[in-house]
């Protein structure tokens, strides 16, 4: 691919305003002072200060297009946002593209097939699936952007049944870096398709993604909190149970606190993708070690209704085994939140042709959201992480296997050599 020269000015906000006029852009433009200027670069990170020099709100494709022929007319960076659930790199000096008022649902029935707009949250694809009993590969949260989530991976708590969301994407339309409109699939750019599947925004903006629905009408999920005095036995029984249970059941064990009295105490997140009789039954074993409910329950409701929130990641690991005495160190921790979640089942076995989402191997993330210096005899970091868990953008490369991550590098080189697509969890050509 060639790609238009970089020449770098030093352009104003009104140089880049009347580049994006005369580039035919539409949506709306966003300077500083604007009312809305210190709205829109927000992300939801604490402490976040981007100071673009525009923000842009694009409405169409050719809005999107209009932003990249601009930001390379002046030389400028370029960001893009939906939601500013995963946005960690700011757009000092360059052009803030936000996809938000991009948002659309199409879903067809027939096909259990969805086809989104990139300023789309997960709420509008799970109420939209839901009317059909379909349901998406969302996570935890609907508030998060569907386009940032799938492309970054995507783990949610039918992953274990039917994977990651990144693979199940059938199709993309992205703008690459010369400011093209390309579709990409299976068998149109198919190192494109393979390289976006969970290498997140660094090959282009996509501006509508398709990709797989499943009927899942209802499950039995929800957290059951117990107390912590049993913390480390239930811990490792956890690690022995969890290898025998079906990829219908996901769930994840945290040391955590009590919502209402903020005591400490032990909790398991449940999502049972089938019947309410099957899950308790496999689940009695645990329960009982872990002892008498505190708090919780579990409930069959539409898939809609039973979103669990997750753990903000200061600590991340990808492990295959929880040795005891990391599970005793744990389990004595007086403040820290712990998350040990279960992988394995379809997440690691995706079928022929699945992108580069990495670590698929793994059978449990680690999550801790705090720094515990005196975990450090006990932590093995393995250096492998999940790129939508991942807090430090400069560190993408630990989210890949090393044969992954050169192939990345040379789709990069292929669809954008300059690098033009940095200001996010970065791959270099
Ligand atoms: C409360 C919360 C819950 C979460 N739960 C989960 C979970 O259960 N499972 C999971 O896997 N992750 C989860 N995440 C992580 C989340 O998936 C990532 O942070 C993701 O990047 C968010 O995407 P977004 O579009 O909402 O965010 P944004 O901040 O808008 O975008 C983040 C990045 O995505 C890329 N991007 C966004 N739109 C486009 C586009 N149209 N084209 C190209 N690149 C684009 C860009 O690189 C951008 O920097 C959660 C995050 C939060 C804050």
């Amino acid at each position: 691919m060639t790609t238009q020269a970089i020449c770098k000015t030093e352009a104003t906000g009104s140089d880049v305003v009347a580049g994006l006029l005369g580039a035919g852009f539409n949506g709306e433009i966003h300077r500083p002072g604007d009312a809305q200027y210190d709205v829109l670069r927000q992300s939801i990170v604490p402490g976040f200060d981007s100071r673009p020099l525009v923000v842009v709100e694009a409405y169409s494709r050719s809005d999107i297009q209009a932003a990249v022929r601009t930001a390379r007319q002046y030389g400028l960076p370029l960001a893009v946002q939906a939601t500013g659930h995963g946005t960690r790199v700011p757009a000092d000096g360059g052009i803030l593209l936000r996809t938000s008022a991009m948002t659309s649902v199409l879903v067809d029935p027939q096909r259990k097939v969805a086809k989104v707009g990139p300023g789309t949250r997960w709420g509008a694809v799970i109420d939209a699936a839901g009317q059909f009993g379909l349901a998406p590969l969302a996570g935890s949260s609907r508030d998060v952007g569907v386009t940032g989530y799938t492309l970054g991976g995507g783990v949610g708590w039918l992953a274990r049944k039917y994977g990651f969301a990144a693979d199940s994407v059938i199709r993309a339309e992205v703008i690459t870096a010369d400011g093209r409109v390309v579709t990409t699939s299976a068998d149109e750019h198919p190192e494109l398709f393979w390289a976006i599947r969970g290498g997140s925004g660094n090959f282009g903006i996509v501006t509508s993604l398709e990709f797989r629905l499943y009927s899942v009408p209802q499950v039995h999920s929800g957290i059951v909190y117990f107390g912590i005095d049993n913390a480390a036995e239930t811990l490792k029984f956890y690690r022995d149970w969890s290898a025998t249970i079906p990829n219908e059941l996901s769930t994840a064990i945290l040391l955590t606190r009590l919502p209402d009295s903020g005591t400490r105490a032990l909790a398991i997140k449940v999502t049972y993708a089938g019947e309410a009789e099957l899950a308790e039954h496999l689940l009695k074993p645990l329960f009982e070690v872990a002892g008498p409910v505190l708090a919780g329950e579990l409930k069959t409701t539409p898939f809609g209704e039973s979103a669990m929130g997750g753990t903000p990641a200061r600590y991340l690991d990808l492990v295959d085994t929880l040795a005891d005495d990391l599970l005793d160190e744990l389990a004595k921790l007086p403040s820290a939140t712990v998350e040990i979640r279960h992988w394995g089942g379809a997440m690691a076995h995706p079928g022929p042709g699945a992108g580069p989402v990495g670590h698929r191997e793994a059978t449990y993330s680690l999550i801790i959201n705090e720094e515990v210096p005196e975990l450090s005899a006990v932590l093995r970091n393995s250096g492998r992480t999940f790129l939508n868990f991942l807090a430090d953008p400069a560190n993408a490369k630990s989210a890949y296997c090393e044969a992954d991550l050169a192939r990345l590098r040379s789709v990069k080189r292929a669809y954008d050599p300059d690098n033009f697509f940095h200001l996010n969890h970065n791959i270099k050509p």
